[in-house]
């Protein structure tokens, strides 16, 4: 029976973090070469390859797939025969093994992580400044090896969780078909449904969040077919959801999952509780295994298997210099444009934009003049080595659309770069005002960060990754998601997809009845 040591979960857990901050599970990487090479939109077809592209240099470069480097989350299953080192500075708890992991693993000097932890979530929100504490999951089993699944969960996707507690006739297909589309694009898909079904509130939520360590298989299923209920109800959803046409980014298209999975355990007869979390983009997890021999190590992946892709911009993308931005050339852009911003653009998300409409409405001045400038909702990763700034992909806009009135109306700002579709208030806010929003590809950050050239930072220091800097940028692609009208991408393009999928399965019933 083995000897488990502090140090080589520590070592186990920090090599596997830095592994899955840079490498996409292979699984998941050819999944979406698959829905690459099928799919049809061409918007949500550019969205699939800038996040290939993304995912090869983050592997040839070992830097971050994505800006929001996750909170950690840990099952583990300790074998009830584990022995554990108990004395000297080896004993510690399992939860300060996995933190001091965490720790090590995003404070990284050659590849430094970015902290997104905030304690006292209700109040004060204070980053603990290097991604403690983890979220960790414990179950003895049978054995004496110790057997851990780790994720760094994206907040974009997390933030999309849903928990419904079903009468027991309830059809879980159709309360998620309802969900789906309610839960916008702030997820970052194509990624992953993870469902838990059963058990109590807190359990089928626990089940849902397991369910997406497992691997991306649903081709080999169909292809093999359903074997029991379950795998019947990961088919019926899967088609179910894609069918509803949201499509990479929320454009529109033919792949908005690439795989549902489904974990269950027994409920009160009274209950069906059902708990449905996405995975994104950055789909990241690793699996490794304890055995008392030292620590687990992870393979780097073969880079040969990543989809040949190489995205660059389309053609019919329209520069556009930033420093001589103008409201009557951001009124002239049209919702699907694809644009290429040059100059310098202004950042801030949360805490800059809840900091900054306190200040106008106790009638302080900014510290920054936004006349006819653009803001990028970004909070960045720290830079390593050369870099200007580490990856700086889009955070999700509607978080943002609160202050958007605000924004437009007292500050001369003029237009916005984000992820994933505003809400009514947020466009609103945009036609009122004949602003636009522009849309960057979330899941690319690497990508994106490719475009910035200098960084400077402005005002609210204090705020980290959350302070307004200055960035300039060349060639960075975006495409006009609402414009000045209030006309909005992620409404005409799911809708459109929606409508060309339903009448390809019209046409296919007729074929078949006809043939009979
Ligand atoms: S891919 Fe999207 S949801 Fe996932 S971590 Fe990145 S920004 Fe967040």
């Amino acid at each position: 029976m083995g000897l488990i040591r502090s140090d080589d979960v520590i070592e186990s857990v920090a090599d596997a973090l830095q592994h899955i901050s840079y490498y996409h599970p292979i699984d998941y990487i050819e999944a979406l070469g698959q829905a690459y090479a099928l799919e049809e939109s061409p918007a949500a077809r550019d969205a699939i390859a800038q996040i290939l592209t993304n995912s090869r240099m983050c592997a040839e470069g070992h830097r971050p797939i994505c800006q929001d480097t996750g909170i950690v989350v840990a099952f583990v299953k300790v074998g009830m025969g584990v022995r554990w080192e108990t004395s000297g500075s080896g004993a510690m708890t399992l939860d300060q093994m996995i933190n001091e992991g965490v720790r090590r693993a995003y404070g990284h000097p050659d590849n430094r992580l970015r902290a997104s932890i905030v304690a006292d979530p209700a109040f004060s929100r204070v980053n603990t400044r290097d991604n403690t504490p983890a979220v960790t999951h414990v179950e003895m089993v049978p054995g004496d090896h110790l057997e851990i699944a780790l994720a760094a969960k994206g907040g974009g996707s997390e933030n999309k969780s849903k928990l419904v507690m079903l009468n027991p006739s309830d059809s879980i297909t159709d309360w998620v078909v309802k969900t789906v589309p309610l839960m916008g694009a702030g997820w970052c898909p194509p990624g992953m449904l993870g469902i838990g079904i059963g058990g109590t509130a807190e359990k089928a939520a626990v089940l849902a969040k397991e369910s997406l360590m497992q691997p991306i298989d649903m081709a080999a299923l169909k292809a093999r077919g359903a074997q029991s209920r379950i795998e019947a109800l990961r088919i019926e959803i899967h088609d179910a959801v894609n069918a509803l046409g949201i499509g990479a980014q929320g454009l529109g298209g033919l792949s908005t999952i690439l795989d549902v999975k489904i974990l269950d355990y027994p409920t009160h007869a009274a209950s069906k509780p059902v708990a449905m979390i996405p995975n994104c983009a950055a789909t990241r997890h690793a699996h490794l295994h304890l055995d008392g021999s030292g620590p687990a190590w992870l393979p780097a992946p073969d880079l040969a298997r990543w989809p040949k892709v190489d995205w660059k911009p389309s053609p019919e993308a329209v520069p556009v210099d930033l420093d001589r931005l103008t409201p009557e050339i951001v009124a002239g852009w049209k919702a699907g444009d694809r644009l290429l911003l040059n100059g310098r653009m202004l950042t801030g998300r949360d805490a800059a934009h809840k900091r900054m409409v306190d200040m106008l409405d106790r009638g302080e001045t900014l510290p920054v003049d936004f006349t006819n400038r653009l803001i990028y909702y970004v909070g960045p990763v720290d830079p390593v080595r050369d870099e200007v700034v580490g990856p700086a992909g889009p955070t999700t806009a509607t978080r943002m659309d609160k202050f958007t009135e605000t924004m437009l109306a007292r500050t001369g700002l003029i237009a916005m770069v984000g992820k994933a579709e505003r809400g009514p208030g947020g466009i609103e806010a945009i036609a009122k005002h004949k602003a636009a929003y522009l849309m960057a590809v979330g899941g690319a950050a690497y990508l994106v960060a490719r475009a910035i050239k200098a960084a400077r930072l402005l005002a609210f220091e204090d705020l980290g990754m959350e302070a307004i800097y200055e960035f300039e940028v060349k060639d960075m692609p975006v495409t006009v998601a609402v414009d000045s009208t209030g006309t909005s991408v992620h409404q005409t393009g799911p809708a459109e997809w929606a409508r060309r999928i339903a009448e390809r399965a019209g046409e296919r019933a007729s074929t078949a009845a006809a043939g009979a």
